[in-house]
C-alpha cells in the first residue's frame, strides 16, 4: 500500500545520460524533493557511500527482503539486483514529500502496472553518440561494462513512449527547470 500525502515520481534515463546530475540541481532547487535511496548488490564506486548513494547489500540480503515483501519494485540491471525499498519511501510520502524513484526501465513498468496514473519521467540522451562519449568520459566503468551498459542504453531508450514525459538533456539548467516544471503542475 502507498501512501498517498506527497507525490511520487518516476524517473529513468539510460546510464551516462545526466539524470543523477539533473536531480542533484533539482534538490537544491526544490527542498520538497526527496529522492529513494535504493538497495542494490554491486560494488560501490569510488566515492559512493553506503546508505547515502545506495544500500550495498549482499545477494542473499536482497533476497530475503524480496521474500519478505520489503520492496516497491525489483529488477536485475547489467548482471546486478537493484530494488526499491517500501518504508521509508511512504514514510517520505505520508510528510508529503516529493518522492523521486530513479530506476531503470523494467522497475518502472512493475511500478506503472501498480500505480497506473503515476507521473513518469524519461530523461533522453541528445544522441546515442554523445550518450557513449559520456558513458566512456565518467571513467568508473571497464570496457566489458560500458559495453553492456550501452546495449541496455539502446533497450531502454526504445522504451521512453511509455513514459507521461521525455526530457532531452541537451542543456543541464534547461532540463532541470523543464523536470521543476513537470512536477509542479497539477
Ligand atoms: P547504476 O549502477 O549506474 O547506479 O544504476 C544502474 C541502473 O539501475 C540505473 O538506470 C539506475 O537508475 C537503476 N536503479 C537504481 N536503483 C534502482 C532500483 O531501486 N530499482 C531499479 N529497478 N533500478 C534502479
Amino acid at each position: 500500500m502507498i501512501n498517498q500525502n506527497g507525490k511520487l515520481v518516476l524517473y529513468s534515463g539510460s546510464s551516462g545520460v545526466g539524470k543523477g546530475t539533473i536531480l542533484k540541481k533539482l534538490c537544491e532547487k526544490d527542498p520538497n524533493v526527496w529522492v529513494s535511496v535504493s538497495n542494490t548488490t554491486r560494488q560501490p564506486r569510488v566515492g559512493e557511500i553506503n546508505g547515502v548513494h545506495y544500500h550495498f547489500i549482499t545477494d542473499e540480503e536482497f533476497e530475503k527482503k524480496i521474500a519478505e515483501g520489503g520492496f516497491l519494485e525489483h529488477a536485475g540491471y547489467c548482471g546486478h539486483y537493484y530494488g526499491t525499498p517500501l518504508d521509508p519511501l511512504n514514510e517520505k510520502l505520508a510528510e508529503g514529500k516529493t518522492v523521486f524513484l530513479e530506476i531503470e526501465v523494467e522497475g518502472a513498468l512493475q511500478v506503472m502496472k501498480q500505480i497506473p496514473d503515476i507521473l513518469s519521467i524519461f530523461i533522453v540522451p541528445p544522441s546515442f553518440e554523445e550518450l557513449e562519449r559520456r558513458l566512456r568520459s565518467r571513467g568508473t566503468e571497464d570496457e566489458s561494462t560500458i559495453e553492456a551498459r550501452l546495449e541496455k542504453a539502446k533497450e531502454e531508450i526504445g522504451c521512453r513512449s511509455r513514459y507521461t514525459y521525455n526530457v532531452i538533456n541537451d542543456d543541464l539548467d534547461k532540463a532541470v527547470q523543464e523536470v521543476y516544471d513537470i512536477i509542479h503542475q497539477d
